[in-house]
């Protein structure tokens, strides 16, 4: 959602003449989009602007300071206080005002947090960072209260955009060239229920599924409790959606999901991936964990641990838990030692990565169609690429360019990410599916080996 924000900014700026520069010496104006999920950003922030004040400094009244995003909502008055220097904030809510901000802040600082959201993110320009690859917002906000999380606090109440609209600007993405999008919400499954009472995600993707030219659908995320059949049998039958669910299940012992108020328990959540499981069986399932919620006992935590192994994620997103202001766990007196915290943490990450690799192995001698996503991180004389099912794969370099399809077949497996080879038979058409194994077998998938 901030990368979607922060190209929301970059096109506005651009519309006003700006141009991109990657080095801050040369920089007219800054502006460090802030997420305050976990508390380290907080921290991160004030460090970075004290660098940035020393670069703004040797510029004499050059260059220009804004915060925005997700911490400066939170902080408010505080940016101002602790760096008087910064010459704009704006919040989540008036992403639309940073140009005019900008323009007033030659008269001093100006600062604007507004309560409710102005423009709707995508109504306004974009500078997209891929040329094959969008982010497209389909909500904004939750109405959820799970007690660890600051979102609701920040974002504000869920704001459905229509699908009119959403359709619209997928159409023109894809006149622009772009082959895959990601659909964002913090709850993609209630998509709708402000428009007509009912949520409408799979119907949204079925709409999307038609348009002629879009080659993948993914998004992220839909919340468990409201993860429901329709959308399961949606992404069966829609082509262009790719095999790969992000679920986040956060805790398995009911005692937390409880005091988190996720509202679904340990069995509820594994029948979900039980069912997206039996709909589309080379599925991959991937979620978001919090370990050392308050409360957590050890008990609960082999729960987590549990459930991580039934589960059989392909990768999981491990967070400590970080007390957030503003939210109700916050205030909980049965905060979970720091110590404690970090032993289960990595007996999670054990866990999670020995799974991850033998979900990974069972791709070994399958032929996987992967977007180029570029040159290699790991090898920069390698390309890397990404499967329908979100892994990336380091394969041998033919010169292709970003978004250009390839076939690989998969040579090699590590816990996060894969290993190939190029073949023949590259395509156009999104590749048919693979049947794979459930459990995990070391030696490929069924079709294949
Ligand atoms: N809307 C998504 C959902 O309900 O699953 C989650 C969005 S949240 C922005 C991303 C992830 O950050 C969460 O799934 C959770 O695992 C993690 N997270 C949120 N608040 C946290 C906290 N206070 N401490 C640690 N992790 C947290
Ligand atoms: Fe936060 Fe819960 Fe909303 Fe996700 S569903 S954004 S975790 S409140």
């Amino acid at each position: 959602m901030n990368e979607h924000d922060s190209e929301r900014m970059a096109g506005m700026l651009e519309a006003e003449g700006y141009v991109k520069t990657t080095a801050a010496e040369e920089a007219s104006v800054v502006v460090f989009n802030t997420c305050c999920i976990r508390e380290n950003a907080d921290q991160r922030l004030y460090g970075n602007l004290g660098h940035m004040k020393r670069i703004k400094d040797l510029r004499e009244g050059e260059m220009r300071i804004v915060v925005a995003g997700c911490l400066a909502q939170k902080d408010k008055d505080l940016i101002q206080q602790r760096a008087p220097y910064v010459d704009v904030v704006l919040g989540t809510h008036n992403l639309a005002s940073l140009p005019r901000l900008l323009s007033e802040s030659h008269e001093g600082p100006a600062f604007e947090i507004l309560e409710q959201t102005e423009v709707f993110p995508s109504a306004l320009p974009a500078r997209r960072t891929s040329p094959w690859h969008a982010w497209v917002s389909i909500s904004i906000g939750c109405n959820n209260s799970c007690t660890f999380c600051i979102v609701p606090a920040v974002r504000g109440r869920e704001i459905s955009r229509r699908t009119g609209e959403i359709v619209a600007e997928v159409e023109q993405l894809v006149d622009d060239g772009v082959i895959e999008v990601t659909l964002l919400g913090q709850n993609v499954n209630s998509y709708g229920r402000d428009l007509d009472g009912r949520p409408l995600f799979a119907k949204l993707l079925r709409e999307l599924d038609r348009i002629e030219g879009l080659e993948r659908i993914r998004f992220t995320s839909p919340h468990p409790k409201d993860f429901r059949a329709d959308t399961v049998e949606a992404m069966a039958d829609c082509s262009r959606v790719c095999e790969h669910i992000h679920l986040p299940v956060q805790a398995g012992s009911d005692r937390v999901l409880k005091r988190m108020k996720r509202a679904y328990t340990r069995r509820r959540y594994l029948e979900k991936v039980a069912m997206v499981r039996q709909a589309i069986p080379d599925v991959a399932v991937t979620t978001d964990i919090i370990v050392g919620f308050p409360g957590e006992t050890e008990d609960d935590f082999k729960e987590t641990l549990e459930v991580t192994a039934e589960a059989r994620y392909d990768a999981a997103y491990t967070f400590q838990y970080s007390p957030r202001p503003m939210t109700e766990a916050a205030d909980f007196d049965d905060q979970v030692p720091k110590a404690v915290v970090q032993e289960r943490f990595d007996r999670l990450i054990a866990l999670q990565q020995r799974i991850s690799l033998e979900q990974n192995q069972r791709h070994i001698g399958c032929s996987e169609e992967v977007i180029v996503e570029g040159v290699s991180k790991k090898d920069p004389s390698k390309l890397s690429g990404r499967t329908r099912t979100n892994k990336l794969v380091h394969f041998d370099s033919d010169g292709a360019r970003e978004g250009a399809f390839r076939t690989v077949r998969i040579t090699g497996a590590l816990h996060h990410y894969l290993e190939g080879v190029l073949t023949d038979g590259r395509n156009g058409e999104p590749r048919a599916r693979l049947t794979l194994p459930l459990v995990a077998s070391g030696t490929g998938c069924n079709t294949c080996s």
